[in-house]
């Protein structure tokens, strides 16, 4: 989109304004220098970082947009993305990147204490759904017939006010499933939050979706990981690659007056952080430093 007042290209990015996606999207962003407060009254938001507006919209509207070029980008969920592809809307938009974040499984769960034990027993069972492509593109694959009706909302209670007798859901720790005394079946799709934009991006804001989407993997990139300083005995050394997990390349220092010890400088993953502490004190480490990294580049 070209700014007709400053005459520079600016980008158009659409956020969901509120929901599960509102938070990881802004945070990710402001990772990435943007100073982003969006209040409940704010649909447009203009940055003067890279020449960026956000439109803040619902998620369902975002694939539509981009494709119509309303919006250059934006950032959805890979279900959403899948959907919209397999419900034939879409030849133009296309994944750029993935984000990490809002990690969910597309499922068709059933009642616990129902007669479907197999995904065979679906035949001629009603099944609701706001996924219905892809609900209809796995029935198909899987050569059952069931009829689907769509909801857009409250999907897990459609089997209790007895409209269906399965349900195909997004799912992330279950607790909602099991709370309507559901279980799943089968897992259909894993999603994660993903950047999408236009096949054919004009050139005027692609430097700027590259520059954006750099931040973003930095980011990323860090996430998780930390830099490690820590001492050790020079015939130490060989037991560290077992203890730090993605210590491939660390880089070794000589320490003034203890000639058999050396520091060790690496960067690891955080994930099982207090275990590994443990395990450098075995061998003899001492000075251990963790710092957390905020971004990565190559
Ligand atoms: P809108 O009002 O914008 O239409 P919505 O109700 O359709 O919102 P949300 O429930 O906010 O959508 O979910 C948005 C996206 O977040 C989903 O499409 C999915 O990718 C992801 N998501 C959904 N549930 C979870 C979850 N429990 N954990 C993580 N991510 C999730
Ligand atoms: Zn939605």
């Amino acid at each position: 989109m070209i700014d007709k007042l400053a005459g520079e290209p600016r980008l158009r990015v659409a956020l969901q304004k509120s929901g599960k996606l509102s938070e990881g999207s802004i945070e990710l962003l402001n990772k990435c220098n943007f100073n982003l407060h969006p209040l409940k009254n704010h649909y447009l938001i203009h940055s003067r970082e890279l020449n960026t507006d956000f439109l803040m919209v619902r998620d369902d509207d975002i694939p539509g947009f981009i494709d119509s070029r309303v919006c250059d980008i934006g950032i959805i969920g890979e279900n959403l993305f899948v959907e919209y592809q397999l419900s034939g809307r879409n030849q133009n938009v296309e994944i750029i990147s993935r984000l990490k974040f809002a990690h969910c499984r597309l499922s068709i769960a059933v009642t616990v204490d129902g007669l479907i034990k197999t995904i065979a027993d679906l035949n001629g069972k009603t099944i609701a759904t706001s996924y219905p492509a892809i609900l209809k593109d796995y029935l198909y694959k899987n050569n059952i017939s069931a009829n689907i009706i769509v909801m857009h909302g409250s999907v897990e209670l459609a089997p209790k006010i007895g409209i269906a007798q399965a349900v195909c859901d997004l799912v992330s720790t279950g607790t909602t499933l099991k709370e309507n005394g559901l279980i799943e079946l089968a897992v259909l799709l894993e999603s994660e939050a993903v950047l999408v934009g236009h096949r054919e991006c004009t050139s005027d804001v692609q430097s700027i979706i590259r520059e954006l989407d750099f931040r973003f993997q930095s980011v990323i990139k860090a996430k998780n990981k930390k830099y490690i300083m820590l001492h050790i005995e020079k015939a130490k050394l060989g037991l560290l690659k077992d203890i730090l997990p993605g210590c491939e390349a660390p880089t070794i220092l000589e320490l003034h007056g203890y000639p058999d010890k050396v520091v060790v400088h690496v960067v690891s993953e955080d994930t099982l952080f207090w275990n590994t502490i443990t395990n450098l004190k075995k061998i003899g480490a001492s000075s251990i430093l963790s710092i957390a990294i905020e971004k990565m580049m190559d």
